[in-house]
């Protein structure tokens, strides 16, 4: 295991407690390395993890290149499997390995902390699998071998290929998960405050009760989730939800999917990272000045108490 952050940590002990011999690779100096060994874990160098029948590279996307050349490649022997969690670094990156090396994607849904507490409660979360190259003839196999030995198989494991996992992982956190649910909230909030409503109140319906449904559409699905509210807001649902999402916003969703794919989000986001997240800051500053966020600042330390207590999560 290459990196012990979120997915890293995770993966490690969970694939440890199902029978798999795991060793941590950490750069020079990781301030992770301790938690690894208080945890049971062999901790060694980054290239002391060499001679692994599987490595996993567990480190942020936008690393992952500058370390695979760095110090990684030797690590990864021919007739090894290399493992990855999101395919960006492959579809966007550039990442070259050397033939002979069997590459596969294992893409847990989910942050590293879930992965984990749902594995010691005996289910999993679901995971992506992609073979990326097959130079064995046993690179699917390894893949779903791995994606049951972290808990994943105990839900289900969803075949797909590279530029799918990726393009559709970028896709839905755009459209759906990040971008657009927080957009539709502070929509829905400001037609409100607009109206004269109470901004508190405002912004306890349009965000806070959000967790419920998705909670009940995780679980149940959406058929499962409508048998489970309330007539009037079935009703709600099924005569006004319809004129939300108009032509407008599904075009909008096409150039967001275009630009992900022709490689142009790639581009931008890097070039964010190289300038050290310029744009990134200055977007957050100006999101912090809008309403929704202020009466956020308000209401936080009654409603959010736990809201500065850094979890490493997606
Ligand atoms: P993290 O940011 O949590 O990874 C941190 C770890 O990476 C640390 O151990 C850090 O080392 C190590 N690291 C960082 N840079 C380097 C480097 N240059 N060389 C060696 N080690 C380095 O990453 P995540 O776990 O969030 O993401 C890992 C992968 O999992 C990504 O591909 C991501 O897309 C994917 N993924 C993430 C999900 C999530 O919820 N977070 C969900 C599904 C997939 P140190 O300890 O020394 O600081
Ligand atoms: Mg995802």
């Amino acid at each position: 295991m290459i990196g012990y952050g979120s997915q890293g940590e995770a993966q490690a002990l969970n694939l440890r407690d199902s029978g798999v011999d795991v060793v941590v690779g950490l750069r020079e100096g990781s301030p992770s390395a301790d938690r690894a060994r208080t945890a049971g874990l062999d901790v060694t160098s980054v290239r002391g993890a060499a001679g692994s029948d599987i490595v996993a590279l567990l480190i942020p996307d936008e690393e992952i290149v500058h370390a695979f050349a760095e110090s990684v490649e030797p690590v990864v022997e021919e007739g090894s499997t290399l493992v990855l969690a999101h395919g960006f670094a492959l579809r966007f990156g550039g990442l070259e390995i050397a033939g002979g090396i069997d590459v596969v994607l294992v893409a847990p849904m989910g942050p590293g902390t879930l992965l984990r507490e749902r594995y010691q409660a005996g289910t999993g979360l679901p995971a992506a699998y992609a073979v990326d190259r097959d130079a064995t003839g046993r690179a699917r196999q390894t893949a779903l071998e791995y994606g049951a030995a972290i808990g994943c198989a105990r839900v289900g494991l969803f075949e797909t290929g590279v530029a799918e996992e990726t393009e559709v992982d970028l896709f839905a956190e755009q459209a759906v998960l990040v971008g657009g649910v927080i957009r539709l909230i502070e929509a829905a909030f400001e037609t409100l405050v607009e109206a004269g409503y109470d901004p508190a109140v405002a912004y306890m319906e349009c965000l806070y009760e959000l967790g419920l449904t998705a909670d009940l559409m995780q679980r149940f699905g959406v058929s499962g989730m409508r048998n489970r509210i309330s007539r009037t807001a079935l009703f709600g649902d099924l005569t006004r939800g319809g004129r939300i999402i108009g032509e407008e916003t599904r075009n909008g969703m096409r150039q967001v999917l275009e630009e992900i794919r022709n490689g142009r989000f790639a581009e931008e986001l890097a070039a964010d990272v190289s300038s050290e997240g310029r744009e990134t800051k200055q977007a957050l500053e100006r999101a912090r000045q809008s309403l929704l966020l202020r009466v956020e600042e308000a209401v936080a330390p009654v409603v959010h108490p736990g809201r500065d207590e850094h979890e490493p999560d997606e």
